[in-house]
C-alpha cells in the first residue's frame, strides 16, 4: 500500500515524494501495476480519484525505458511515443501540468495541444521535441492533417474521460486518430481507457481499441 511497493524506480519515486503523495489512491494502487505489466486497461475513475497519475506514471516509466534519446523528427513532423487524449482544454492543461511534475529529470518531454487557442505557439513547442503529447481530439486531427505530428511511433495511448469525449461528439475524431497508429487494434501499442461511466458506446470503443484488457472498477 505504498508507492515503493509499486516499484516505479528511484527517479519517479522521488518525483512522487516531491508531489507530496504519501500513498497511492485505490485506482493508482491497482492500475499502475497492471499497466507496468504491459496490459491494456479499462478503468472506472471519477475526477479526484488520482487517475491522472494512474495513467501518467506507466507512460513515463515505459517511455524512459524506450530510448527516448531517439526522439524523432522527420522534417517538421514529430513522432511522440505516448499520447494522452482528453476532452477539454482545461483538463489537457491540468494533465500536462501534472505530467511535467511526474516526469521531472526523466528526460521525457511532455507537450500539450488543444483547440480554441492559436496553433502557432503549440507548433513551435512541438518542434522542440515531444515524447508524450497531451491533446484534445479536434486539435490533434488538425496537427495530423498539417503533417506536424505523426502517430506511427505511438507505443502508449491513454484516453481520459472517454465518456465525456463521446458526449462532446469526438468519436469520429478519436477513431480517425487511432486509425493513424501503426497498430490500430493489436500488437505493440498499449492502451488505457479511463471513464466514469460505461455505456454501450464506451464498451464498443474498448473492444475496438483494447486488446485482452483488464477491467478495473475501484
Ligand atoms: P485526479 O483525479 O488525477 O484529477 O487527481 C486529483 C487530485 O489529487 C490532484 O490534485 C492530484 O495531484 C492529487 N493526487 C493524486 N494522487 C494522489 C496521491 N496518491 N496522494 C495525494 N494526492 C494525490
Amino acid at each position: 500500500n505504498t508507492f515503493a511497493e509499486i516499484d516505479l524506480g528511484e527517479i519517479l519515486n522521488q518525483n512522487i515524494r516531491r508531489c507530496k503523495y504519501v500513498k497511492p489512491t485505490p485506482v493508482q494502487r491497482h492500475a499502475i501495476p497492471i499497466a507496468l505489466a504491459g496490459k491494456d486497461l479499462m478503468a472506472c475513475a471519477q475526477t479526484g480519484s488520482g487517475k491522472t497519475a494512474a495513467f501518467c506514471f506507466p507512460l513515463i516509466s515505459g517511455i524512459m525505458r524506450e530510448l527516448y534519446a531517439q526522439r524523432s523528427h522527420v522534417g517538421r513532423t514529430v513522432y511522440p511515443l505516448g499520447l494522452i487524449l482528453s476532452p477539454t482544454r482545461e483538463l489537457s492543461c491540468q494533465i500536462h501540468d501534472e505530467a511535467k511534475k511526474f516526469s521531472y529529470q526523466t528526460g521525457v518531454k511532455v507537450v500539450v495541444a488543444y483547440g480554441g487557442a492559436p496553433i502557432n505557439q503549440q507548433l513551435r513547442e512541438l518542434e522542440r521535441g515531444v515524447d508524450i503529447l497531451v491533446a484534445t481530439p479536434g486539435r490533434l486531427v488538425d496537427l495530423l492533417e498539417r503533417a506536424r505530428v505523426s502517430l506511427q511511433a505511438v507505443r502508449y495511448l491513454a484516453l481520459d474521460e472517454a465518456d465525456r469525449m463521446l458526449d462532446m461528439g469526438f468519436e469520429p475524431q478519436i477513431r480517425k486518430i487511432v486509425e493513424q497508429m501503426n497498430m490500430p487494434n493489436r500488437g505493440v501499442r498499449q492502451t488505457m481507457l479511463f471513464s466514469a461511466t460505461f455505456p454501450r458506446e464506451i464498451q464498443r470503443l474498448a473492444s475496438d481499441f483494447l486488446s485482452n484488457h483488464i477491467f478495473l472498477a475501484v
